[in-house]
């Protein structure tokens, strides 16, 4: 089987990972992973069925009977879809993105994404994107990047976004959360948020997008070529 390429890229929250990666997938015609979604359904499946995320022995207890599975529309949107069910926009709530990352500090959450996620770099081209993927999921991946951004900026982003989609977004609140999540994602014991040796750093605290993707292509092309 011919050799994929796989490009990792890794940051806080907020950073403009997805928005990057989706471009640049389009632009190169790679699969896009986000693997932030993964974890969000996990959170999910606990709180719909009325699980606490804090209760790490009842998350160990039901975890399988969740399974997860990763679809692609036409236009290349990636759709979640838990227990046959696809709950793509129902994870996207900062309530939900809290709770995904108490859970995803556990190990047998991560042991049991860890697979689904290598298989999706052996069977496409892909860019994937979140907190372990040049560090942890593919430490051979062709090419590494660790995008971040001041936490002030993160979170004027993520309000506007949130905002943009007619949920209630209150900036200081925001920023508490992205602090919260930062903290909670660099100090887990296992595969904490950080940037990997071989990584390329682009901090995108004073960059608009059209900078950011003309950087991070610039980076690709120079490592697989265009
Ligand atoms: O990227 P997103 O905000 O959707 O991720 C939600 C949470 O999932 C993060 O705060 C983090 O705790 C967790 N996560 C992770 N490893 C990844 C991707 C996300 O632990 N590779």
């Amino acid at each position: 089987m011919e050799q994929k390429v796989s490009i990792a890229i890794d940051g806080p929250s907020g950073a403009g990972k997805s928005t990057i990666a989706r471009r640049l997938a389009g632009e190169l015609g790679y699969y896009y992973v986000d693997t932030g979604a993964i974890y969000r359904t996990v959170a999910y499946f606990f709180d719909l069925w009325g699980v606490a995320v804090k209760d790490i022995d009842a998350v160990t207890r039901y975890i399988d009977e969740l399974t997860i599975g990763i679809e692609y529309d036409d236009e290349g949107v990636q759709h979640m879809i838990m227990n046959g069910m696809d709950v793509t926009d129902d994870i996207r709530t900062q309530d939900i993105a809290q709770k995904a990352s108490v859970v995803s500090a556990y190990p047998v959450v991560r042991e049991v994404l860890l697979d689904m996620q290598r298989q999706a770099a052996r069977a496409h081209n892909v860019i994937m994107d979140g907190r372990d993927i040049g560090t942890v999921v593919l430490p051979k991946a062709t090419v590494k990047i660790f995008l971040t951004a001041s936490a002030e900026v993160r979170a004027r982003r993520r309000a506007a976004e949130l905002q943009a989609k007619g949920q209630k977004a209150d900036y200081a609140k925001v920023l508490e959360q992205i602090r919260q999540r930062d903290h909670q994602d660099t100090h887990r014991a296992i595969a904490p948020l950080k940037q990997a040796k071989d990584a390329v750093k682009v901090d995108t605290t004073d960059m608009d997008i059209d900078q950011v993707v003309a950087a991070i292509r610039k980076i690709v092309d120079e490592k697989v070529g265009k």
